[in-house]
Order: structure tokens, then C-alpha cells, then sequence
């Protein structure tokens, strides 16, 4: 496909994109040439924008119907901070705010026209529809219309009004449920049979996915956000009850989090939402009630605290984390006590066909979480895609492989210490009986006493966990529903015990092989500056509350830690960033080009020359490296090098001795030099000759960027060259008093 440079033109002018994401241009161009469209695509895909760019090319407005009121406002914030007039038309507003919508809408500015499918009904809100110049119906998340969705509407079945009413208009259904059914249900129901279907990859290729088993859930769900603190994470729960304690916990731990479900009052649903939304809450602790509506691009991690009821519904969830592309995770705790509570569940429905089809979503939400292989390709396959290699490289089974052993022994042991303490006790304590520890409780109750104590003395305390997480799964230790589980070995378990039989199960392949295997699959992410990074976000939330919208409708992280790499110091380099078109630029360019500036000026150096530098730092840096920041910049590996500099080494020797690159050395120099620490180069410098050229080069073509001086004065110099010569002219600039 060609790309079209009037729509790359628009698209970097409103949206700030360099380039489209796949099939949003084949899905535009059909969508322009007047056709009706479905587009499927998962979560994060850019959907959104498949009717956006081409109602900012079509003349009239584009009418857009989507069930999510949330989502709505934030929509319709986004597109005027890119200088698009959009409206939204919900029960959300009062009639008299509905009213001046209605009013300005006539007056035929507004690009855009949300509105929830109820509206549909009205008949004076059709005779509105009826008088305006409607050139393109968008229909978001399509799947609402079909009966075999997860979420059908009956609001959506009034949608085929819309054809009729509008028999010229094309119309462009989108969503993210991939199943055939719906997919042929949204088409007859919309009689699309004259468009065209656009079906995309169901990958997620930035999401990971791993399952872990659950015990000690609670532990492990807090240990795991204190590391990702000031990270937005969606924590999904099985009951209301288990949201507003795992909430409490997470709180009693320090950590900013809030409960969601169906069962609370609207307003504080509401509110909570909300605050996640605007950040000024970073964790969501909810029932699946939670995250229709809720588009926040950078949810870094979603986890499942207990086993959701189909994979169709757990790709849905999953697919919150992430939209910005950026590298999130997905992790879900499993016990086989949950799969028997939903199990319990499902054999209280009275539908047999039903309850059969429940059941088996329920086996393969199971499956996935058992796997011994690759699970995203199993999403995958699934979903009907057979191409999927059988390795992502970005699943825990990919990434922490796993090899079998004999398990006889160790659960033995284990099924032993469970019987031995009278099935009272969790997993924690059972684990302190089997290690031999003389911990309180256990000297307490006399366990130390017990034949089983310490027989397990060498085993690592974090496989032992496994192991019995391993032994519900295969339900020969049940846990118990109760805010402090215990286990409890099941009549499977027994006869395991009783009849001596052998049991294999998986660990971890040993250390070495595993970060052999992982050391190439570290994610790729551009590296910036986390000190600039942490000001332009302050910025943002300035910016955000001042204008009471979302933090990532200013802009998001990925258009941030660009701005942290790449440093711009005017108004065209800034347009340059992702995610900046024409109304941010104006909008909100000089405040950030302020912050950068004065980021740069604390360092001590020119701008130019500064963000050079950091620029370089910025493209070099390895992820794993411990980052600096502006501020640090200089001392001790900067004055190592000085120091051999000073004795006349070269710089390729002083690379040699410090073990660094030579590009490493000179950056040492340059930054050196920029905090006007006098240096010793003579011996460094190319000879006289090229480097009175290098000075005219530099007069000719500015010093700032190396790469022009460089394709000026031909191959014969090299680029380490002209950054010791600008070094050098530096100093005697200064020298001079200049
Ligand atoms: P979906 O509705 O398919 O879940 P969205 O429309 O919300 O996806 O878009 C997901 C994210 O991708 C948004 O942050 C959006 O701004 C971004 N996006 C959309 N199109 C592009 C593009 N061409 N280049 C870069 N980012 C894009
Ligand atoms: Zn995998």
C-alpha cells in the first residue's frame, strides 16, 4: 500500500504520528472511498483513529455511537486538545446542556459527534440527526450488537435504524472481539455485506504473560506493586468482598489503591474511577464490573487475583494493560481451589446448554493457566491465528523455561506436614515446618516436635511454595475460602499418599540456562533521562489539573521519555516528538521547551552544547545501566579518565585500561569540558593540518551537529576527530574570555 502523503500530512498535524499503525490506512482509504467498513482489532490496536482522521476529511460530521459514557469525555477531550471540535451527547449531561450541544452542533463546527445508543430511541434526538450533514457512522465497540458477545446491548439492536435512516452514509464498526460469530452477527445485524472486514493480528506484542501459583496471593500482589510503585495497575477479583480486602491490605501497606464494583454507590464508583483515570489513584482493585470504558493508555500491569471464567474474557481484561505500546504485564494467580469455586458456580446454572458451554470456557481458562507452553500462543491459536511461532520469548514458560522431576519425595513431605499440623495452617507455616525454622508459632504449637519437622531442610523456600502450589493445581491439597487459607490434603491426596505413587511435576531449569535464554529477549526501550523525565511529568499533572483532564489526554509517557531523550530546544524540534501535532505544539510546546531548558541550564553547560550530550548519553545507554540524570553528571569516572588523560595517554589506551569504549572516554571529555574542566588534549588532537579544516568546517556548518561537518570534510576525518577538535576550539574559546 502506498502511503498517501495528504493523510501522513493530517496525521502528523493533529495527532502528532509519524506513521500510521497497521491497517489503519487500508481501513481509512476504504473508509474515504465511501464504503462501509468493520475493522477488528484488539485493544490498543488504534481503532479510534479509523474514523477520527477521516472525519477531519470528510466535510460534514461524523456521528460516532459507542455504550461507554467514561470513555466519551475523554475522547471528546483528547480531540480538542488536538484541535478537533468534537461534542458528546449523553445522560450525563443535563437538557439544557444537551441543548447548547445541540446548538452549536447546528451551527455545523463540530467535526465529531459522540453519543450513547439510547439516545438512538428518541425520536426528537432522531429529527436532530435527521438535519444535520452526517457523512460518516461510526459504531465502537460493535460486538454489543450480537447476542454471542460477553457484553450484548439491547440499546445496540436500535443501531439498524441508523442504515435506514441514512442509507447513503458509510458506516464503520469496530471492535475488539474477534470471534466469527460475532463478527457475521455485526454484519447482518448493520448489513455491512457490501463492505469490507479488516482483521488484525490479536497479538499484543508489548504485553507478557505469566502465571503464578497461588498461595500467599495477598503477599505476593503487594510485594510486587511496592516494586512498581507510582505504576497504574488494574487488580481484577472474584467478589465484591475480595476487592475492598485486598484494597484494605494494599492500603495498610502504603500503597495508593482503591476498590471498584458494582455493588458501591455510583458516585463513589464513580469517583474512584475517576481518580485512577486522573492518577491521583494508581491502583484499581475490582470485579470484572471494572475497565469497559476505562481507556487509560499506560496501565503498566493488570493481575487476575483469581481465575477468570474464559479466556475471551481474560484477553479482554489483559488488553487494558498497555494501549500506549509501551511494555506491560499480565500475571494471573491460580489454585485449583478457584477453578472448584467456579466449577460450584457453574453447576448452579440450570440451562444445561449453557452450563456445557460454561464449563468448557471455564477448561480452557484452566488449561491456559496449566500450560507447559507458550502461552501467548494459545491465546493466540484461540483466536483462530495458527501462525504464531511456538516461542513469544515474552511469557513466563518462554521466559523462566521449566523441566520435570520427580516429585515422589518432596510431596510426601509436604502432604505429610499438612496431616502432621491437623490441616490447620497455610502454606507459609507449612513451609516453615518443612525448612526447620524456630519461628514463634511454630515453637508455640509444639511443631518442632513433629516428626516432619526440618525435612525439608535443604529446599529452597520459594520452591517449596511452588511445589505446593503445584500439588492444588493437581488437587492433591486443597486451600480453604477464608481470609487466612489453610490446606488441607484432598481424598486424592490421600490415596497419593497411601498407595505410594510416583508424581511428576516442573521447576524452574536451572539459573544459568535461564538467563542465557532471556539475556537477548530484555525489551527494547529508548533510554532517557529519568531527572528530566520526572519535571516534564510534574508539568503534565500541572497542566492536566488546570485544565481538568486526564494526565495522558496532555500527553503520555511514551511522548514524554522522548522528550527525556531527545531534548529539544525549539519549537520545530519539539513538533518532531510523538504524539505532538499542531494544537499541542502551540498548546503546550514553549511550557515543556521551558522545563527543558532549564533542565539543561542546571547542568552547568551551554543548551547546544548540553543537549548534545545528552542526547549521545541518551542513544547509548544500555537499559540495564544505572541512570543518571543532568545533575550528576562529572565526578569519579569522568576524573579517571582526566587523570590518565593528564599522564599522556591516548585515548584509545585509556580506553583499554578503564575497559570502556573510546566513544565512552571522549564522552567523559566532553562532559568534562562542559563543567570548563581544563583538560590536557595535545596529544589527542588530530594533526594541524586537519584540524585548522575541521575549524572552517565548523565556522561553515555550526558545531552543534557533528554529522553535517562531517559529510562536508569528507571520510578523511573521523567523527571521535571532530569531537576532540570541538573540545579543543572550546577551550580556547573560553581561554579567549568568549
Ligand atoms: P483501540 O481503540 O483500538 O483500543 P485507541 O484508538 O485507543 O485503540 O489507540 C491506542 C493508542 O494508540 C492511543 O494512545 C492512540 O493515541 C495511539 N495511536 C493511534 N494511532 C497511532 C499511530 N498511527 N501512531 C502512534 N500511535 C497511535
Ligand atoms: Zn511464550
Amino acid at each position: 500500500m502506498t502511503e498517501n502523503p495528504n493523510l501522513l500530512s493530517t496525521l502528523k498535524s493533529y495527532f502528532g504520528y509519524d506513521s500510521f499503525l497497521p491497517l489503519q490506512e487500508e481501513i481509512i482509504a476504504n473508509v474515504l472511498d465511501g464504503r462501509d467498513t468493520l475493522a477488528v482489532m484488539p485493544t490498543g490496536a488504534g481503532k479510534s483513529l479509523c474514523y477520527q482522521l477521516p472525519s477531519l476529511i470528510f466535510e460534514g460530521t461524523t456521528l460516532v455511537v459507542s455504550p461507554l459514557l467514561a470513555l466519551m469525555k475523554d475522547q471528546v477531550d483528547s480531540l480538542k486538545v488536538n484541535g478537533i471540535s468534537a461534542e458528546f451527547i449523553n445522560s450525563s449531561l443535563s437538557v439544557r446542556e444537551i441543548e447548547q450541544v445541540q446548538e452549536r452542533i447546528r451551527l455545523g463546527q463540530t467535526k465529531i459527534l459522540y453519543v450513547a445508543p439510547e439516545r438512538l430511541a428518541m425520536p426528537a434526538f432522531n429529527r436532530f440527526l435527521l438535519g444535520l450533514d452526517i457523512q460518516l457512522i461510526a459504531i465502537d465497540e460493535a460486538h454489543c450488537i450480537s447476542e454471542w458477545g460477553h457484553e450484548f446491548r439491547p440499546e445496540y439492536r436500535q443501531l439498524r435504524r441508523l442504515r435506514d435512516d441514512f442509507p447513503e452514509v458509510p458506516i464503520i464498526a469496530l471492535t475488539a472481539t474477534a470471534t466469527e460469530q460475532v463478527r457475521e452477527d455485526i454484519v447482518s445485524q448493520l448489513d455491512l455485506h457490501k463492505g469490507r472486514t479488516f482483521l488484525s493480528s490479536f497479538n499484543r506484542p508489548n504485553l507478557s504473560y505469566s502465571v503464578r501459583p497461588k498461595v500467599d496471593a495477598g503477599k505476593e500482589v503487594t510485594s510486587l506493586l511496592l516494586n512498581r510503585r507510582g505504576q497504574s495497575a488494574i487488580i481484577y477479583c472474584f467478589s465484591r468482598q475480595e476487592t475492598e480486602e485486598l484494597a484494605r491490605e494494599l492500603q495498610a501497606n502504603d500503597l495508593s489503591a482503591l476498590p471498584y464494583h458494582a455493588g458501591m454507590a455510583t458516585e463513589i464508583r464513580q469517583k474512584n474511577q475517576d481518580d485512577f483515570i486522573h492518577d491521583r489513584v494508581k491502583i484499581i482493585v475490582a470485579t470484572i464490573a471494572f475497565g469497559m470504558g476505562v481507556n487509560k493508555p499506560d496501565v503498566r500491569l493488570v493481575v487476575h487475583y483469581s481465575l477468570p471464567r474464559s479466556l475471551e474474557g481474560y484477553y479482554q481484561e489483559t488488553g487494558r494493560a498497555g494501549r500506549d505500546g509501551l511494555p506491560s504485564d499480565c500475571i494471573l494467580f491460580y489454585s485449583h481451589a478457584d477453578k472448584a469455586k467456579q466449577d460450584y458456580f457453574i453447576n448452579q446454572v440450570e440451562d444445561a446448554h449453557e452450563r456445557k458451554n460454561a464449563q468448557q470456557k471455564l477448561a480452557t481458562m484452566a488449561e491456559y493457566a496449566r500450560l507447559p507452553t507458550c502461552r501467548r500462543r494459545f491465546i493466540l491459536e484461540h483466536f483462530g491465528e495458527s501462525s504464531a511461532p511456538e516461542q513469544c520469548g515474552a511469557c513466563d514458560v518462554c521466559m523462566e523455561p521449566r523441566e520435570q522431576f520427580d516429585a515422589t519425595e518432596i510431596a510426601q513431605k509436604i502432604l505429610s506436614a499438612v496431616v502432621r499440623t491437623g490441616e490447620r495452617f497455610g502454606a507459609d507455616h507449612i513451609t516453615q515446618v518443612l525448612m526447620g525454622n524456630r519461628g514463634k508459632r511454630i515453637l508455640d504449637k509444639g511443631h518442632d516436635q513433629l516428626s516432619v519437622y526440618g525435612i525439608a531442610k535443604n529446599e529452597d523456600r520459594a520452591q517449596l511454595k511452588d511445589v505446593i502450589g503445584q500439588l492444588q493445581a493437581k488437587d492433591l491439597l486443597k486451600s480453604s475460602q477464608s481470609e487466612f487459607p489453610t490446606l488441607a490434603v484432598t481424598p486424592q491426596g490421600r490415596k497419593f499418599l497411601n498407595e505410594s505413587q510416583r508424581l511428576t511435576l516442573t521447576k524452574p531449569k536451572s539459573t544459568d540456562q535461564v538467563k542465557a535464554a532471556s539475556a537477548d529477549k530484555s525489551r527494547r526501550l529508548i533510554e532517557y533521562d529519568r531527572g528530566l523525565f520526572e519535571e516534564l511529568r510534574a508539568l503534565r499533572r500541572r497542566m492536566a489539573d488546570a485544565q481538568d483532564i486526564p494526565l495522558f489526554v496532555v500527553f503520555g509517557d511514551a511522548s514524554l521519555r522522548q522528550m527525556a531523550a531527545d531534548f529539544p530546544l525549539n519549537m520545530e524540534e519539539f513538533s518532531q516528538i510523538h504524539g505532538v501535532g499542531q494544537a499541542k505544539l502551540e498548546q503546550y510546546g514553549p511550557e515543556f521547551l521551558e522545563v527543558i531548558r532549564k533542565y539543561l541550564q542546571s547542568s552547568g553547560l551551554p543548551f547546544a552544547t548540553a543537549a548534545v550530550l545528552m542526547r549521545q548519553r541518551s542513544n547509548k545507554r544500555q537499559v540495564h545501566e544505572e541512570r543518571g540524570s543532568a545533575r550528576s553528571l562529572g565526578r569519579t569516572t569522568e576524573y579517571e579518565t582526566r587523570e590518565l588523560l593528564s599522564q599522556e595517554l591516548t585515548i584509545s589506551q585509556i580506553a583499554q585500561t578503564r575497559n570502556l569504549a573510546e566513544t565512552t572516554i571522549i564522552g567523559h571529555l566532553e562532559r568534562l569540558s562542559g563543567q570548563h574542566v581544563d583538560l590536557n588534549l595535545h596529544h589527542v588532537l588530530p594533526d594541524t593540518d586537519t584540524l585548522e579544516a575541521i575549524r572552517k568546517a565548523f565556522g561553515l556548518c555550526g558545531s552543534t551537529y557533528l554529522k553535517p561537518v562531517w559529510e562536508f570534510l569528507g571520510t578523511a576525518v573521523t567523527y571521535d576527530d571532530l569531537r576532540l577538535a570541538r573540545i579543543y576550539f572550546g577551550q580556547i574559546a573560553r581561554e579567549r574570555g568568549n
